[in-house]
């Protein structure tokens, strides 16, 4: 009798690991409702495969931003001061 519970169980635990795999990025994004996220984060605490695939991905998102907010506004501050400084030197020097 509990051996076909826990068939049952196993089944319904793969279908929501594919379902928390799917939804990580909306996870992330902040997307989903909070029944969703619930589910989720529910999923996460007893799933050590998904809560690596999330942190992993987590993780991924905290290096893409900071990388956007530290490396590419101070790249394109350069290259817009490199572009002005040539303007002014073509055009308004000699
Ligand atoms: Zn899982």
């Amino acid at each position: 009798m509990s051996d076909h519970h826990h068939d049952h169980d196993e089944a319904v635990h793969e279908h929501r690991c594919d379902d928390a795999i799917a939804q990580i990025q909306a996870f992330l994004d902040g997307e989903l409702d909070e029944a969703t996220v619930a589910r989720i984060e529910a999923h996460l605490e007893d799933c050590s495969p998904c809560l690596e695939a999330y942190d992993f991905e987590a993780e991924l998102r905290k290096v893409i931003a900071a990388r956007l907010r530290d490396d590419v506004p101070g790249d394109l501050r350069t290259r817009i001061t490199a572009v002005l400084d040539r303007l002014e030197s073509e055009g308004g020097g000699s």
